[in-house]
């Protein structure tokens, strides 16, 4: 590390709060050094309400490029020049790229969501989709995928505070895409749900149901899945949710978290160096 790093090191960061769980300084200074570029990457532990101060910094220090994360991603998106397609819609960020003095903010939570699909050979283009949730993680995939042409999305959401973002959500792709069929339901209507999964070619789980302390949990009875259904799940502690352990059992072709959050962060690094990351290496160093 001292030899790779000097006086002309480009900076990438990563701002949100916590960070000291992250596994994106290991996975980006790892592929740096892979590809022999000249940058290092490093994680600032940021408050949402010093969001302001911490995007003057990036611009003093001339930083490269950041990823944003919990809680910032929203305040973020009011602070940069200029959003991508998907971040305008969504009105949240997770990545900065600072072109010569321009922040541009892009999401690409979705997009690693896609991809992680097409690297287990499903293409959500055409498709029905039933997603479980209408947070963060839900809305930036709800938003992605209509964007790469799916036919239909039905959104189930608990009635919580988050249920209206399903309604807004539906309205911007009704605006941006009007040819997707967007429909939400609340959780309750069991028959719905039900009713909607057996006509869907993909399911999703993109709630924290599944994920610690809820693991164990599924929000979707076995008896509702099927073998030619798709099953993907945002959640990636534990690596295998409930859902996607029976979904595997009745042998659904299966998309775990794990790989949308690789491929979430290989896109970034696409769009900070203009490279494809060496995932597979990582992959098994990481191993
Ligand atoms: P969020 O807080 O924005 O949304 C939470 C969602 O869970 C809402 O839809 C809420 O209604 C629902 N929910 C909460 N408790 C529930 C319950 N008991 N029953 C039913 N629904 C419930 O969270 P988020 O940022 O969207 O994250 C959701 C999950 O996705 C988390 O497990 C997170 O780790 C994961 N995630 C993964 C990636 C990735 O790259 N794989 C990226 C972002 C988030």
């Amino acid at each position: 590390m001292e030899k790779r790093i000097s006086g002309t090191t480009g900076l990438f960061i990563l701002l949100g709060s916590p960070v000291g769980h992250s596994g994106s300084p290991a996975m980006y200074n790892f592929s740096f050094q892979k590809q022999g570029l000249d940058y290092a990457y490093m994680a600032f532990d940021v408050k949402k309400e010093q969001m302001p101060q911490a995007i003057d910094a990036l611009r003093l220090f001339k930083v490269r490029g950041s990823n944003v994360t919990m809680p910032c991603k929203s305040v973020a998106a009011t602070l940069v020049d200029d959003l991508s397609p998907a971040a305008k819609i969504i009105g949240a960020i997770n990545v900065i790229v600072n072109d010569n003095g321009k922040l541009t903010g892009h999401i690409t939570d979705g997009i690693g969501f896609v991809r992680n699909l097409k690297e287990n050979g499903v293409d959500v283009s055409g498709k029905k989709l039933v997603v479980l949730g209408a947070g963060g993680a839900a809305t930036a995939l709800q938003v992605q995928c209509a964007l790469d042409g799916a036919k239909e999305i039905s959104i189930f959401n608990r009635d919580d505070e988050f249920y209206k973002n399903a309604e807004k959500t539906k309205e911007k792709i009704g605006e941006a895409k009007p040819e997707v069929k967007v429909n939400v339901y609340t959780l309750d209507d069991q028959a719905k749900l039900k009713s909607e999964i057996s006509q869907a070619d993909i399911l999703v789980n993109a709630t924290v149901v599944g994920m610690k302390p809820l693991d164990g949990q599924s929000l979707v009875d076995k008896k509702y899945l099927r073998p030619d259904l798709v099953v993907a799940d945002t959640v990636y502690n534990p690596l295998k949710t409930k859902l996607i352990e029976d979904a595997e059992d009745l042998g659904c072709t299966v998309a775990p978290g794990k790989g949308m959050l690789l491929w979430q962060g290989a896109a970034a690094y696409g769009l900070f160096t203009g490279k494809e990351m060496p995932t597979a290496e990582y992959q098994a160093y990481e191993k």
